[in-house]
């Protein structure tokens, strides 16, 4: 069965697809079998894998108003060795059109149970907002990962994340858990990351992911190659991190 897991954190610029699409590419590289589904209509983490936003011909806008099922609109990201659930600037009217529609939150969820037994990792890219992509996004998962830069406002920025997934947890999806916070973009040099770094331990504890992501301009430039860092340049400090990650994540699974 497929664990489910957001890349999310209501900030924009991040890291949440650059995580999203190296993970996903870092899973495979060590032999599971994934499906990134994009939930944001900019389709950065689509194009990020080399899958052309503007020739889909099914996105997850038509899984989620019922009009084709998981199987049939995901694509092969060749190159990555994972397979994209795509999106494009469609998928900004579906907000309007999921409004009227019953189980509105639950549509995802609903349609990614025929799936469940073709993949290990299913990882969703979320816009940077609390819209009803990403309530979706968050009542299909079993746990989120939360990229952050370990800056001065950054501890406040995880709070109202962490308030906001209780408030799923209540509401609308029990099983629903923070995985994990990711530091990304680190740079050791920068003693204010460092102390924000130790006060997240401090606070969050175990739920500090081991692996740093490194701030690394391979990283920044794979995309404009319309592949993940891991894919681009392998050998690159930021892709050896993400592949580090992978392993970590695969080990954390084994106790949810
Ligand atoms: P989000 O999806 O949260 O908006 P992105 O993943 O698109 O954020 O990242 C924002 C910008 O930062 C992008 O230009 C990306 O290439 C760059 N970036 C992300 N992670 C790193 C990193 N570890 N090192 C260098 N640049 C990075
Ligand atoms: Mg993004």
């Amino acid at each position: 069965m497929a664990k489910i897991f957001c890349i999310a954190n209501q900030k924009g610029g991040v890291g949440k697809t650059t995580t999203c699409v190296n993970l996903a590419a870092g899973l495979a590289r060590i032999g599971q079998r994934v499906l990134l589904i994009d939930l944001d209509p900019q389709g950065n983490a689509t194009m990020g894998s080399g899958v052309n936003k503007r020739e889909l011909e099914l996105s997850v806008y038509d899984v989620l108003l019922g009009e084709a099922t998981v199987a049939e609109a995901a694509v092969a990201a060749e190159a990555c060795g994972y397979r994209v659930l795509g999106a494009n600037r469609e998928l900004a009217g579906a907000e309007v059109e999921l409004v009227s529609l019953e189980q509105r939150e639950q549509r995802l969820k609903q349609a990614l149970a025929a799936v469940a037994a073709d993949y290990d990792f299913v990882l969703i890219d979320c816009p940077p907002s609390l819209s009803l992509l990403t309530l979706n996004g968050l009542c299909a998962a079993n746990g989120v990962i939360v990229p952050m830069q370990c800056e001065y406002f950054a501890l406040e920025g995880v709070s109202d994340l962490v308030n906001t997934i209780k408030q799923v947890r209540a509401n609308l999806n029990r099983e629903l858990k923070v995985i994990g916070l990711l530091r990304v973009m680190f740079d050791a040099r920068t003693m204010l990351q460092k102390q924000v770094s130790d006060q997240l331990f401090e606070h969050f504890g175990d739920e500090v992911f081991q692996t740093v992501i490194p701030r690394n301009v391979r990283l920044a430039e794979a995309p404009s190659y319309g592949l993940p860092g891991v894919v681009f340049d392998p050998s690159a400090k930021g892709s050896k991190a993400f592949v580090e990650f992978a392993r970590e994540m695969v080990e954390r699974i084994q106790t949810l």
